[in-house]
């Protein structure tokens, strides 16, 4: 995978005891909120409806899910009387799922000034806050808690998250990390730029005071660097993910990372003439194409990251976009999109599809196949993967739609689709140590949770049939979301 044209794209020595601060106590909804609120909090019975409770667990069908305020009440069987007291809501041929949590998901688009359409455009390479009409998308399609995973505006995403939380702004629960740990060579220009493990430290002790929940090491960082970081953030107790290249998978597992982003598409183990502290212009793509499923190669790796418990985030939808003739051209995403968003996806769709039948693209489609195989195995050896969407890349990745995608593709992966959605729920909310919280649906967790029409365990694309979203109780009209945020996207 080109990761150029993409681009975003533990050793545990004394095993840190991490904090789980995402979630808010529920808020009283200020009058930006309310206007998108179609199921006031209260005690809610919704009858008839399918459960995936997103443990992996076959259907409940014919179920009455009950919510108390902000807690889920219970899970009562078909025929069971609907206690007194309740507000009804027929849910009849739909099915209710946990609220996804997003583990790559980000709050800013990716620009580039001047594109034309040969793909050429001009430096610098700038990534605009996306904070009104992010949170908005991620929302409507079922997303109710979300890891930003890199931020290039700590303080905005910061104050975002405290004004959802205050009920002010509408949005997901959010897990803010850190600015991206990134050494000079940066892909975009909005970065601090760290000069030594010294400064790596007090970048991760200023963020952490600033209350950001996790960090991300990125593409150009030293070894030294990375062990700083992990440390700094370990000694806060909050986690550490990297999108990585300068340093490989087996490197920064014997650093103590806690998870690594994107598949196994970014390792750079096998790239050759590969320098120690160096990213390689090859990006890992001589790595991706030399790990087939089941080779040693792979097996050894496989065992390396379950061994020391480092969780993969899975981002299909932002690697699909290099596959030529793979991704979906939907009505839905081109509706969110700015006028100049869609344009500029328009133009990068085109040079990847015209891709199909040539060496690259053959090279690209088997480089995305070699990951699905890979997450695949690492699953089956006991690995903990999670989902995100990576809303980057050629701009064809939206926040929401993008979540949805990931589990069609988890399924395209050979997951059932109730696998697929356990990847995108209770193991994200595992990792982020929320799991007696959210993650599925279970008397006393949060009524985090979405309403579609259709049923995802037979269909997995009925999970984009987003009616109702519940956060802490409330439910939320994903149409009049997506309707606030027409042609915003990409803009704001
Ligand atoms: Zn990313």
């Amino acid at each position: 995978m080109s990761y150029k044209h993409l681009a975003f794209a533990a050793l545990a020595f004394a095993a840190p005891v991490f904090a789980a601060p995402v979630l808010a106590p529920p808020p009283t909804l200020g009058a930006d909120v309310q206007p998108f609120v179609s199921e006031p909090s209260g005690q809610i019975a919704i009858t008839h409806v399918r459960i995936i409770d997103g443990t992996g667990a076959a259907p409940v069908e014919d179920a009455t899910l009950l919510i108390d305020g902000a807690r889920i009440g219970a899970v009562l069987p078909s025929g069971a009387p609907v206690p007194a007291g309740y507000r009804t809501i027929d849910g009849t041929g739909e099915t209710a799922l946990p609220g996804l949590v997003g583990m790559h998901n980000h709050l800013f688009y990716l620009q580039r000034p001047n594109l034309d359409a040969s793909g050429r455009s001009e430096q610098p390479i700038i990534v605009p806050q996306m904070t009104f009409s992010a949170p908005r998308l991620y929302l409507a399609g079922g997303v109710t808690t979300m890891r930003t995973t890199g931020s290039v505006e700590p303080d905005t995403d910061l104050s975002l998250k405290r004004e959802i939380d205050a009920g002010h702004l509408v949005g997901p629960h959010l897990d803010v990390t850190g600015p991206y740990l990134e050494g000079a060579g940066a892909f975009f220009i909005q970065n601090h730029l760290l000069t030594s493990p010294a400064d790596a430290r007090r970048e991760v002790a200023y963020w952490a005071g600033q209350g950001v929940n996790s960090f991300k090491a990125y593409m150009n960082i030293t070894r030294a660097e990375l062990k700083a970081a992990i440390d700094e953030a370990h000694r806060h107790h909050l986690k550490l993910t990297g999108h990585l290249c300068s340093v490989t998978y087996p490197e920064a597992v014997a650093l103590g990372i806690d998870n690594l982003e994107h598949g196994f598409f970014v390792n750079t183990q096998l790239d050759p003439g590969k320098q120690p502290d160096k990213c390689p212009d090859t990006a890992g793509d001589p790595t991706i194409a030399a790990m087939t499923p089941g080779s040693p190669e792979a097996n050894a790796l496989i065992k390396l990251l379950v061994d020391h418990h480092v969780a993969i985030t899975s981002t299909l939808p932002v690697f699909e976009q290099s596959v030529p003739l793979h991704s979906p051209l939907q009505a839905r995403q081109m509706a969110v999109l700015s006028q100049q968003a869609k344009e500029s996806y328009l133009y990068l769709r085109n040079l990847t599809n015209m891709r199909a039948g040539t060496a690259r693209g053959e090279q690209e489609a088997k480089a995305y196949k070699n990951d699905l195989g890979l997450e695949r195995e690492f699953v089956a050896a006991g690995g903990l993967l999670m989902a995100g969407p990576d809303p980057t890349g050629n701009g064809g990745v939206i926040p929401g739609f993008g979540d949805q995608r990931e589990l069609e593709l988890l399924v395209e992966a050979g997951f059932s689709p109730v696998e697929a959605i356990r990847i995108g729920t209770l193991n994200g909310a595992t990792y982020l140590g929320l799991a007696d919280r959210i993650g599925s649906i279970a008397a006393g967790k949060n009524a985090d949770l979405f309403l579609v029409k259709g049923n995802p365990a037979a269909k997995i694309n009925d999970v984009e049939n987003v009616i109702t979203v519940f956060k802490d109780g409330v439910g939320y009209d994903s149409a009049k979301l997506l309707d606030s945020v027409k042609g915003r996207y990409g803009q704001y």
